[in-house]
Parts: structure tokens; sequence; C-alpha cells
């Protein structure tokens, strides 16, 4: 069962952690690095055991910490190859890249990983979807508005961690950023409200949603009650009441939790329903492999035109 942990979510650095046994990928490493190995101690893990890291965008908030994470740690970064190509200039670590194509597929040891391409204001941003036999995770964080193919690929995850960034009315009144800064933040390529994650939610929910973790919430136009609130009234409304709904916090780690309940994994067998399956990336070639070879490549089952929601 896939485990997820938050180190830290917010404007001032972003990075996650999830588990399957021994394999264990940060998810962005917006933290420096001294954070990075204290909040994985304070969770358990030991910062050298990590399999890789993998990034949404090339955003400080979102990669901060690799140049000095990685100058001790020879680890794997996963990231489009666009991604990479801007990330590199930062970093003087002997970083073993791992470039891939949004919208392809790879694997890490034994977690699959699906990416998509999302919409902001970054050179390729994508989002993520972690699976193995018994679990998925979606990962969506920094996305202007929410497309038809996120709501394709984040449907009947088991577990979300979703940025829900700012509530509309406390941006407006906002008096600490310019006119530009609130324009950046809610246009089309910034980031979502909580009114959008909820639509979001009301899209992709199903029976196997257990958890939600909230996170990239915005120090001034936001709050953990207030975004906890909108997301539970929406799933309250659409008959998910028994979802958990938790804000990850900038400055405390969220400790591991599962990404499934196991009875809803023993139900979901029972049912037999093969469509729940359909999606995952059978490629278990690296990525960079996959990337340079067509014949090697997860098949696109996914246009990557984007369709306004
Ligand atoms: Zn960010
Ligand atoms: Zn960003």
């Amino acid at each position: 069962m896939l485990k997820l942990a938050v180190l830290g979510s917010g404007s001032s650095g972003n990075s996650a952690v999830l588990c399957l046994g021994d394999t264990r990928i940060l998810i962005d490493a917006g933290l420096s690095a001294k954070q990075l190995c204290l909040r994985l101690e304070l969770l358990g893990i030991d910062p050298d055991t990590l399999s890789g890291i993998v990034l949404t965008h090339e955003h400080g908030d979102h990669t901060r910490g690799i140049d000095v994470f990685t100058r001790k740690r020879k680890l794997p970064v996963y990231a489009t190859t666009h991604t990479c190509a801007l990330v590199r200039e930062q970093v003087k670590s002997e970083v073993v890249w791992r470039p891939f194509e949004a919208g392809n597929g790879f694997a890490i040891e034994g977690i699959k990983v699906e990416s998509f391409s999302v919409p902001h204001d970054a050179v390729d941003p994508v989002g993520f979807v972690f699976r193995c036999e018994r679990s998925s995770v979606g990962v969506l964080s920094d996305v202007g508005h929410v497309t038809r193919m996120i709501i394709e690929r984040l449907r009947g995850v088991d577990t979300l961690f979703t940025e829900s960034n700012y509530d509309e009315v406390m941006l407006q009144n906002d008096t600490k950023r310019p006119w530009a800064t609130k324009q950046r933040i809610s246009n089309r390529h910034g980031h979502l409200s909580n009114d959008q994650t909820a639509d979001l939610i009301e899209h992709i929910a199903s029976p196997s949603l257990t958890r939600i973790v909230l996170g990239h919430l915005s120090s001034d136009c936001n709050t953990a009650d207030l975004a906890c609130s909108v997301i539970r009234r929406k799933l309250e409304e659409k008959g998910f009441a028994a979802v958990e709904v938790e804000c990850a916090d900038r400055s405390d780690p969220l400790p591991f939790r599962a990404a499934a309940r196991t009875e809803t994994y023993e139900s979901r067998i029972s049912e037999e329903k093969p469509a729940k399956t359909a999606r995952v990336c059978e490629s278990t070639v690296p990525a960079a492999a996959a990337s340079q070879s067509n014949s090697n490549s997860e098949p696109r089952e996914w246009s990557q035109t984007e369709w306004a929601f």
C-alpha cells in the first residue's frame, strides 16, 4: 500500500514523500536541504535511503533544495525534458537526470508513475498519479485552472494531494499584494482557488477516494479551516462525506498515512472491475530510455491537448 507524508507545503516551499516498502520517492524538493533532511528524519526516513526525486516544475518553491541535497547523494531526479534543462542550470552537484516527456509513464522500483500536463506559468509543468497494485495517489500542485485532462487522469484515485491556494474574497481584499500579483495568482496559469479545487474534487470523486490533502495554501489569502470547510461541504453535497480532508502545513510535516482503506481495496477486488486498472502504466522502462525510444514509450492514451473546463 502506498503511504504519503508531506514535509511542508506553501509558497515558501513544497515537498512530500511517497513510500511503498523500501521505495521512497521525494515529490518536489522546495525546502532547504537541511529542512528536507530534518523533516525526513522526523518522519522516520533516512535521507540517504531515497529512491529518487520527481519534480512537478522548476519554480524555486519546488526545487530549491535539490543542489545541496544531491551533493552527497547521487539520486536520480525525474522531470520533464524542458524542466530538467532549466533546473540543471542551477545545480552544480552530480545529479542523475531522468528526463521524461509530459504525458508519459515510467516506474521507480515498484511504483508506477503517470504524468500529465497542467496549465501553470512554468516551462512544462506536470501532475502525477502514483500507483501500486493496491492503491493510487494523485498529486496536483500549481495549476491555473482545471482541464478535462486533469479530471480524466485523477478520477478514481484513492488519495489526492492537491493545491487549494486561495480564497477568492480574501485575495480580492488583500492589501499586501499589488494588482499584477493578484492577477498572476488567479489567472488561468496561476493557482487554484478553494472553489476551483472543490469543483475538481466533484468531478474526480469516486467510492475509492479515501483522503484529500490540501496544500500550497496562501499564508495571507487562505486558512486551513476555510479550505477544509469548502472541500468538505462539496464532498457532503455529493455523498462522499466519509472522505478525510486535511491541510498540509508549511512548517510541520504531515505524518505518513496509507493511501487507501483496506476494506476499499478488498471490495474493489471482489467487484472485479477491470476498468479500475485500465489506466495503469505498464511501462517499466527507465524514463530516460522511454523518452529516447518511441518503440519503448508508453502508448499515449490521452492527448496532451488541453480543453478548458
Ligand atoms: Zn509552487
Ligand atoms: Zn509554480
